[in-house]
């Protein structure tokens, strides 16, 4: 459908150096042309205020935010309920 290369930071793994472990997505925020989305660890090995991830995407390639412009980290995600059946 996408006839342009976009980037959906969901398909995306970001892992620690430092522990070892995947870290969460746990913010979201705007920066100039580019979407800033932080990454923490979610253990007792790592002070997310120091291993913690940001990764910026051009909000042009941004598929992520470009279907959720709601989301603010956390929250649900993409109920797309495409091809309603109605009962009755
Ligand atoms: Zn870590």
């Amino acid at each position: 459908m996408e006839a342009q290369e976009r980037l959906n930071i969901r398909n995306l793994s970001v892992k620690c150096g430092n522990c070892d472990t995947y870290q969460t997505l746990s913010g979201f925020a705007q920066a100039g042309e580019s979407n800033v989305y932080s990454y923490e660890c979610e253990n007792d090995i790592c002070d997310p205020a120091v291993t913690k991830t940001l990764i910026e995407v051009p909000r042009e390639l941004d598929a992520f935010a470009d279907r959720d412009p709601e989301w603010r980290g956390g929250g649900r995600h993409g109920d797309d309920l495409s091809g309603a059946a109605d009962g009755d």
